[in-house]
This record gives C-alpha cells, sequence and structure tokens, in this order.
C-alpha cells in the first residue's frame, strides 16, 4: 500500500503535465510542478486557494458545470478546453482532463486534474485561420473573407428598416503586368504591397480593404449615407494610386480602374454584388485608364438579360434549337451555282428567329459555340447528302460551314469532321471550313497542324472576312488554304471610283498567284456585281444574289438539268484560277 502510495507520489510530482488532487468543494489539495510553472505560483500560493481563482471568467461556467457533472456521478471523466490566468496576467489555454476518486461507500474524495498546456495548439489553430483567410502577401483579407465579410454586412442592411447602404469598389490595377514582365515578379510583389498600404489610407477604419488575387483589390464601405461617398472614395483611390512608387530604383506609375456596386439593388448573394462590381470595372477600363463607373440600370438590364440569355442558350444547345440557313456561292463569269454557306440561326422558343450577331459572341465566351458549330457542320453535311441524293446534278455542289476560333483550337476537331463527313457520307471535297485570319494566328504550330490534317482529308479552307484581320499575307503560302473570302466592307466600297478597286485587286492578283480562288461576300447591287465579275473575281455571294434562306428555298435553286458540275480545280488541285470558262 505504502509502494503503490509512494509510486503514485513520484510519478505525481514528476509529471511532465501539470497535476491536482482538488476537493469537492475546489480547494487545491495537492498541486505539482508542472501545474505551478504553467500557472506562475508557487505550490504554497496555489494551496491557499480554489480552482476558480486562477480559471478565465468567461470559462468558469463550462468549468463548473462538468465538474456537477462529475460530482454526482453523471459521468467518469470529463475534458474540456479553457482558459487560465497566469500570475502575470495573460491568458493559458489548456486542456483539462478532470476525473474522481471515490471511497468505499461511493463518495467522492476528491477530484483528479491533469493539464496539459494548449497554447501552442491553439496558436497554431489561430495561424491556420488567419491564413486562410489572408493574402499572404499583403495581409489584406482574401477573397472568401472578404466574401465572408460581404455577406454579414448584405444581411445588417437586410435587417435596417431605414435601410443601410453599403457599397463595394472592385479595383484593377492598369498596366500591373507591364510591371511584372518588365521589373521581374519581386518588383510586382513590392508595388502590391504599396498599393495595398495606400488603399488602407484611403478608407475609414471600418472600411474593408482586400485583395481578391492577383492586381484585384476590393473596398467594402459600410454605414455611408450616400451613393457620392462611394464615387469620393473611388476618386480618393484613383488619386493615391496614380502617384509613382519608387520600387528597386525605379519610378513605377500605375493606375487602377474602378467598378462600384451599391446596395441600393437590394442583393443578398456577395457573389452577386462582387460580379456586378467586376462588371462595372469593365465598363470603367472600357472608358480608359483610371476611370471608375458605377453599376446602374442599365448594366443591371444587360447583365439579367445576358445571364438569361446564356441559361437559354445552353438550353437551346439541349434540345437544338438550330436552324441552318444556307447562303447560295455563285460562279460570277457563268453565275452557276457553286454551292452554300450554312449560315446558323437560333429559334428562341419566345423571341424567335435570332441571328449569330445576337448569339455567337456570347456563346464564344462561354465555350457553347464549339457544341453549336458540330450541330451546324453535322447538319449542313446531312442536308448537302440529302440533296446530293435527291438530284443528280448536284454531286459538286460544296457546303461551306464556319469555324469559329474556339472550334479551331479546340484538339477534338480533326476528329469531330473526320466522323460527319463519315456518318453523312459526303465527298469531304464538298466540305470547305471558314476560318478567320484570327483563328488561324492565335496558335501558328496548331494552325499548321490542323489544317495539314483536314487537307489530307481532302476538305478545304477557306479565309472569312479576309482583309478585316491581321492581313499578313506572308503565311498565306504556307497553309493549304484554297480560297480567300474578300469582307464585304471591301465590296461595299466598290463604286465608280477607281481608286476603290485597288484593294480587290490587290487581293485577286495576290490570290491567283497563290493559286487560290476569291469569294467576293456582300454584294449588294448589281453594279458591284458587274465590276467584280471585270476584276476577274471567281464566286460571288450577298444580298443581291440571294439571302440567306431556309433550306426547303435553297433547293429550289440547285440545278435540275443536265448541266456539269464539277469540284473546282482549286479544290482538287489548288490550281483553279479560272473555274468555268467565261463564254
Ligand atoms: P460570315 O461567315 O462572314 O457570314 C456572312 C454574313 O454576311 C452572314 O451574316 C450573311 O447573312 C451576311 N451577308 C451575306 N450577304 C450580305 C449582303 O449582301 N449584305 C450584308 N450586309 N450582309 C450579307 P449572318 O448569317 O448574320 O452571320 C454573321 C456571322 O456570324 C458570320 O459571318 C459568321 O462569322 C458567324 N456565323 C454564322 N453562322 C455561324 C456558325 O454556324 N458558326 C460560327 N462559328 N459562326 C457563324
Ligand atoms: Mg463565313
Ligand atoms: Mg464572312
Amino acid at each position: 500500500m505504502q509502494e503503490s502510495e509512494a509510486r503514485f507520489r513520484s510519478s505525481f510530482d514528476h509529471a511532465a503535465i501539470g497535476m491536482a488532487l482538488v476537493s469537492p468543494d475546489g480547494r487545491w489539495l495537492q498541486v505539482n510542478d508542472s501545474l505551478c510553472r504553467l500557472l506562475g505560483h508557487t505550490s504554497e500560493q496555489m494551496l491557499c486557494g480554489n480552482y476558480r481563482e486562477v480559471m478565465h471568467p468567461d470559462d468558469l461556467a463550462l468549468s463548473q458545470t462538468n465538474i456537477n457533472e462529475l460530482l454526482v456521478g453523471g459521468s467518469l471523466a470529463r475534458q474540456m478546453e479553457l482558459r487560465y490566468i497566469h500570475r502575470a496576467g495573460h491568458e493559458v489555454w489548456v486542456l483539462l482532463s478532470a476525473s474522481t476518486a471515490r471511497d468505499t461507500h461511493n463518495a467522492v474524495r476528491h477530484l483528479i486534474f491533469q493539464v496539459q498546456d494548449a497554447t501552442l495548439r491553439k496558436k497554431a489553430e489561430a495561424q491556420l485561420v488567419y491564413d486562410a483567410s489572408h493574402d499572404s502577401l499583403t495581409g489584406l483579407p482574401n477573397r472568401p473573407a472578404f466574401t465572408a465579410q460581404l455577406k454579414a454586412a448584405l444581411g445588417r442592411v437586410e435587417q435596417q428598416s431605414g435601410g443601410g447602404l453599403l457599397a463595394v469598389l472592385f479595383l484593377d490595377l492598369d498596366g500591373f503586368k507591364t510591371v511584372n514582365d518588365s521589373l521581374g515578379h519581386g518588383t510586382g510583389d513590392e508595388l502590391l504591397k504599396g498599393i495595398a498600404g495606400r488603399l488602407l489610407k484611403c478608407v475609414r477604419p471600418g472600411d474593408t480593404v482586400a485583395r481578391l488575387g492577383g492586381d484585384e483589390f476590393t473596398i467594402l464601405l459600410e454605414g455611408i449615407s450616400n451613393i457620392q461617398q462611394a464615387v469620393e472614395v473611388a476618386e480618393r483611390v484613383k488619386e493615391k494610386l496614380t502617384l509613382p512608387f519608387l520600387l528597386a530604383g525605379h519610378e513605377v506609375f500605375t493606375g487602377t480602374s474602378v467598378g462600384i456596386a451599391s446596395s441600393l439593388f437590394g442583393y443578398t448573394d456577395p457573389g452577386d454584388m462582387l460580379r456586378d462590381a467586376d462588371a462595372a470595372m469593365y465598363q470603367a477600363k472600357a472608358q480608359g485608364k483610371s476611370c471608375h463607373a458605377m453599376f446602374d440600370e442599365q448594366m443591371h438590364e444587360d447583365a439579367t438579360k445576358r445571364l438569361c440569355l446564356e441559361s437559354d442558350l445552353r438550353r437551346a444547345v439541349e434540345r437544338n434549337e438550330f436552324v441552318v440557313y444556307y447562303q447560295p456561292i455563285r460562279v460570277l463569269a457563268t453565275n452557276e451555282l457553286r454551292g452554300f454557306e450554312a449560315l446558323v440561326r437560333w429559334l428562341h422558343p419566345v423571341q424567335g428567329l435570332l441571328s449569330p450577331a445576337q448569339f455567337v459572341p456570347l456563346a464564344e465566351e462561354n465555350g457553347l459555340i464549339v457544341q453549336i458549330d458540330n450541330i451546324v457542320l453535322a447538319e449542313a453535311c446531312r442536308q448537302l447528302r440529302e440533296w446530293q441524293l435527291q438530284y443528280a446534278d448536284c454531286g459538286g455542289l460544296t457546303i461551306n460551314v464556319n469555324v469559329s476560333s474556339k472550334q479551331f483550337a479546340h484538339e477534338g476537331l480533326v476528329e469531330v469532321v473526320k466522323r460527319v463527313v463519315k456518318e453523312t457520307g459526303i465527298d469531304p471535297r464538298s466540305l470547305q471550313l471558314e476560318l478567320t485570319e484570327s483563328a488561324m494566328m492565335k496558335n501558328l504550330q496548331n494552325t499548321a497542324r490542323v489544317l495539314n490534317e483536314l487537307s489530307l482529308l481532302g476538305i478545304s479552307i477557306s479565309i472569312d472576312d479576309f482583309g478585316t484581320g491581321y492581313s499578313n499575307l506572308s503565311y498565306l503560302h504556307e497553309f493549304p488554304i484554297s480560297t480567300l473570302k474578300i469582307d464585304r466592307s471591301f465590296v461595299n466600297r466598290l463604286s465608280g471610283r477607281e481608286e476603290e478597286w485597288e484593294i480587290v485587286r490587290t487581293i485577286l492578283m495576290l490570290a491567283h498567284n497563290l493559286k487560290m480562288s476569291v469569294v467576293a461576300e456582300g454584294i449588294e447591287t448589281s453594279e458591284q456585281l458587274w465590276q467584280l465579275r471585270n476584276l476577274g473575281c471567281d464566286y460571288a455571294q450577298g444580298y443581291h444574289i440571294s439571302p440567306p434562306v431556309k433550306a426547303d428555298d435553297a433547293a429550289k435553286m440547285l440545278p435540275t438539268g443536265d448541266g456539269q458540275f464539277a469540284f473546282p480545280s482549286s479544290v482538287t488541285a489548288r490550281a483553279g484560277l479560272r473555274l468555268v470558262s467565261a463564254g
């Protein structure tokens, strides 16, 4: 008995963690060195008092509840995380495990406390919380933290019956990329830190400045009385940020575009408000450097419309609400039908027939254009095959299909084309893909590879809207291109004046030297048609001949007699200047 008592005594005294025996009414009966050290008291000092005296007042209730539970026998042991107060006055986080020792009558003799220092762990936890909510470079709140604060602030606005007002400023630096690229990332980082510092000086203590990432900063202004105050802050920010920064021996100039969104639009979702402030920022950027713009009714309406259109467009792709129209392309010299350009239309269930201008740019932005192009490609090829089967003379008819730059950059393009050709059973030589110069110039290596693969399949390539893009003629002979389509803006200008013809004449000469044929787009008058014929242009397309029409109406243009219809030599041998002799 004595031996075991001594063993307990020794392990108690020398334990690395704090240990204590405590009377049921809370007096310290016995404390070890570790506990004394943890709390900064001597054991004599401790033994004069009770455990409640060294506990943080805010944690008293919790510990009391737990200990009462133990005393009445509700549980055998309790663990709790709480704070003691060190003799020097600071808090000490501990993990307290309390249990009871009972006598033979099951009455509590004393409580046993085991006290582990949790300060380091608490600090590490706090650091983790801090890191998760702050940008490590500038120390400003990061995107999740800003979003959380904005959400809380919007909640407060909603509760105020008078309708409190708050604003979000969305900042994007002008020319930050240039600084990064020319002076290096180190300098770029210094600039961001400098900007964070200046931004903090532009706001009141209650306002929040955050860095969302990259060169995007946001400011939350709460409790403003009118929106003009937000504009004033924007002005101040722009002013402060146009002053140069001295970084690594350089005077670095920057500026910022600011978009402002206010709670007047009744936001409940912080993401929506940020999105609108961002949209306003883009508007500001479009106005020039160091401008600000307020998200207003018009932008709101545009954004809502856009959002609706976007979800409608997704559905349109799923249900295929697209209709393909066909515009004839004729041989200028003979007026024979060469083929059709397939032009997509969207039959919107509410808005009716929409032209590409109303949805193609949006589809290009969100990537849906790839699926739309595939739908049009498949439908146009299917239609061509149907005509060819129906009318014997349509064997050499061609179909032109537009390929967006997204679709062109898409890995699967060649596979899709192969599959469509195979499934529809068309002769690949009757398919011509139309690409713009900018689509080709984006990634020259990819362009060369894809165009070569396509031409190996027998498919030919047109450059669409020629003359409006790079007009970098040097690449033309490097790629297997069979046709140039002169943009209608040049055709439009073909009036009586000789100079106007010069550009068209030059394009024709160039193309013919490179053994390509030329289509003039957008011919609207007989005069233009006549002039283009005189200049030796090969093909014609435009309202004067026919606008794009539905498949049924296009079918009426098909040759039904027994005229000759063969592939143009430009397609078979890339040597086709005069396709059908004019006479
Ligand atoms: P584009 O490929 O240059 O097509 C020619 C456009 O000019 C067509 O407009 C056509 O209707 C129009 N047009 C034809 N003749 C005349 C004329 O005499 N005068 C005038 N003012 N315009 C004429 P549309 O159908 O509205 O298509 C516009 C653009 O949308 C197309 O320009 C093309 O870039 C794009 N697009 C059309 N369908 C598709 C498609 O299926 N996929 C992709 N990616 N883009 C398409
Ligand atoms: Mg086209
Ligand atoms: Mg065009």
